[in-house]
């Protein structure tokens, strides 16, 4: 049974405000380009993230990565770091960085990445909201 590649998911929620703005761009240009996600003074979303572990069983326990530990390595390295912040002020690993989705989801993979010590960290996707969601493998 060792041979055969599992993939095991995590979820996590958080609520975070945001605003997208970049301030090379004049406020006319952020407004183009971002749209109501300029709004200078931000706006918030409920995000989930779902951290994807690969690996084979292990011979023992039968688990790829034991969830408790998961959960415990995503709360420490990336939730408690961003829930009910302010992503453009308040996170050391976003500073400088515009928070889309996308580069946040970037952000959380290598929040994380560095504490899988069993399987390998295979995806992270986040949703910012019901229908819009990023991926992202590590490429
Ligand atoms: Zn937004």
């Amino acid at each position: 049974m060792t041979s055969l590649k599992v993939y095991v998911s995590r979820k996590a929620h958080f609520s975070a405000a945001h605003r997208l703005y970049h301030p090379s761009l004049s406020e006319a240009e952020n407004l183009a380009l971002f749209d109501k996600c300029s709004n200078a003074n931000g706006h918030g979303h409920n995000y989930t993230v779902e951290v994807t572990v690969a690996g084979n069983p292990d011979p023992i326990s039968g688990y790829v990565i034991d969830l408790k530990k998961l959960k415990r390595i995503i709360d420490e390295h990336f939730i408690q770091f961003v829930d009910h912040k302010n992503l453009n002020t308040d996170v050391p690993f976003l500073q400088g960085i515009i928070p889309t989705a996308e580069n946040i989801v970037a952000a959380c993979w290598l929040q994380i990445q560095p504490h899988i010590n069993e399987g390998s960290l295979y995806c992270i996707r986040l949703y910012e909201t019901e229908n819009n969601f990023v991926e992202y493998k590590g490429e």
